[in-house]
């Protein structure tokens, strides 16, 4: 019989290797930061993967806890002169080492980022695209890291760049948004021999520049990924078993949720709940996929399975959200326009700074909303020229997430209350419709106090 030639052979194998995905189905594992932030965490995810390994995983990761802070910090003290990449260097080749894997295993791309370093030093500045290309290393080097550890525990794998894995976006480096998807991403994580491990985080644009999709991004890499793939589900694998009544780093006794909706979670992280990433809910929710929040540490544990179905019985407060490094603006009008006209203004120059904008209250000459400290002191000069500003440093947003019926007939009292009785004093407030979210800004002095007291309140 005559032999197909090579390239028609590979063709032929990719065809087959696509319909068996879609046929057995395929999962998302994603691993955050810490549950690959060292040799020990890096041994349990090897584990978890080879316990599923028959679902066809496709592996999503960031990078090992804390890299990602200390290549932006090296990029800071880049332009002043510093920039050392020593350290990072060496917190990888120990993580390899202790794997029992080659030390010299991230060499090429170590000496790149070395090479950029120096770069930014004689430049003295970082360009948000610069940013976003030295943030990329740490999980380029991630990807590679986990790759070898499954294959030294014989699990075929092979680490993937997302961008050559297909993930375009457009170029707003720093917080680049995705662009549709024509199949490519499929194409290539299929052509991947073993279990594919992909960069979280990154991307590139249609000129082929790294992008960023914003800080904790990889949750919404996970999600993207899931899409292309049609995975029956996105697991995402946190320091934590799922996501619970508050932040157990504020209130330890908060309890794990079994069950929530979309709909629940995009409120829980949009009210800065750092459990997922905001975006991250969205192509998982029009595309029907759940996802499950489990814990690296814990791997038996249920965690928490998110869906499109409402959850039943559900209680009328699910959870406690906050939302740290946030500022008051208070903006007073002049009273040469009419309020209407100042109010355009003014979310007019907010809108060119891209803001996210937390609760607005609003009075017949001033407005006061609530801003990250960043976006804040970006808006002081811009909104400078239509009236009087104020800023407040060191505040916290709070949200109490739930029922919207529920908040209004007693539970928004309720809050008020429970702060005033405690003398904590609540800044600005409001509740937005339709989503079931009261949210309220209290100084961070107070932060811990308000969610330990708001979870009592509603959970004890
Ligand atoms: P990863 O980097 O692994 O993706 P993150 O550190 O970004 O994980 O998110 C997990 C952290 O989110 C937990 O350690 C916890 O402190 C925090 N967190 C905030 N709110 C919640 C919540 N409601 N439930 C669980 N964890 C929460
Ligand atoms: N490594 C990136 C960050 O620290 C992305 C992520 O962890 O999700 O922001
Ligand atoms: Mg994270």
């Amino acid at each position: 019989m005559p032999r197909r030639p090579a390239t028609e052979d590979a063709e032929h194998r990719l065809l087959a290797k696509g319909r068996a995905l879609h046929d057995r189905g395929v999962i998302v594992m994603k691993f955050g930061g810490t549950s690959v932030g060292d040799a020990r965490s890096i041994r349990q995810v090897v584990e978890i993967v080879r316990q599923q390994h028959s679902r066809q995983p496709v592996v999503v990761v960031s990078a090992h806890a804390g890299v990602t802070d200390a290549l932006l910090a090296m990029a800071a003290s880049a332009t002043g002169g510093g920039a050392d990449t020593g350290a990072i260097a060496e917190r990888h080749r120990t993580i390899l080492r202790e794997l029992g894997l080659p030390a010299d295993l991230l060499d090429p791309l170590l000496a790149e980022l070395q090479d950029l370093a120096r770069g930014l030093r004689l430049v003295g500045a970082a360009s948000p695209k610069a940013l976003d290309l030295l943030a990329s290393y740490g999980e380029r080097c991630c990807a590679r890291t986990v790759a070898a550890a499954l294959r030294a525990g014989g699990i075929p794998a092979q680490a993937i760049d997302a961008f050559a894995a297909g993930l375009r976006t457009d170029s707003a480096y720093g917080r680049a948004r995705p662009l549709p998807d024509d199949g490519r991403i499929l194409h290539a994580l299929v052509a991947v021999q073993g279990v594919p491990v992909v960069t979280g985080f990154i991307a590139s644009d249609e000129h082929g520049n790294i992008t960023t999709l914003g800080r904790n991004g990889s949750d919404y890499s996970a999600a993207l990924f899931g899409v292309a793939v049609r995975a029956e589900e996105i697991q995402i694998w946190k320091d934590v078993d799922g996501v619970r009544t508050a932040d157990p780093k504020l209130v330890p006794m908060a309890k794990p949720i079994r069950s929530m909706s979309f709909e629940e979670v995009c409120e829980l992280a949009s009210f800065g709940s750092k459990v997922l990433h905001p975006a991250a809910m969205v192509p998982a929710m029009t595309s029907g996929i759940p996802i499950l929040v489990r814990n690296t540490q814990e791997p038996a544990a249920p965690g928490t399975r998110i869906e499109a179905t409402a959850v039943k019985d559900r209680p009328a407060v699910r959870a406690i959200a906050h939302r740290t490094k946030m500022a008051l603006v208070t903006v007073s009008s002049q009273r040469l326009v009419p309020q209407h006209a100042f109010l355009a203004r003014v979310f007019a120059e907010l809108h060119e700074l891209s803001a996210d904008i937390g609760p607005v209250a609003v009075s017949e000459a001033a407005l006061t909303l609530a801003l990250d400290e960043a976006t804040a002191e970006a808006a002081l000069t811009r909104l400078g020229a239509l009236g009087e500003v104020r800023i407040e440093r060191d505040q916290a947003v709070v949200g109490v997430v739930g029922d919207p019926r529920a908040i209004e007939a007693g539970g928004a009292a309720a809050v008020f209350a429970a702060l005033s009785a405690a003398g904590i004093p609540v800044r600005c407030g409001g509740q937005g419709a339709p989503g079931g979210t009261l949210a309220i800004v209290v100084p961070s002095s107070e932060l811990r106090r308000t969610v330990t007291l708001l979870h009592e309140r509603f959970f004890a």
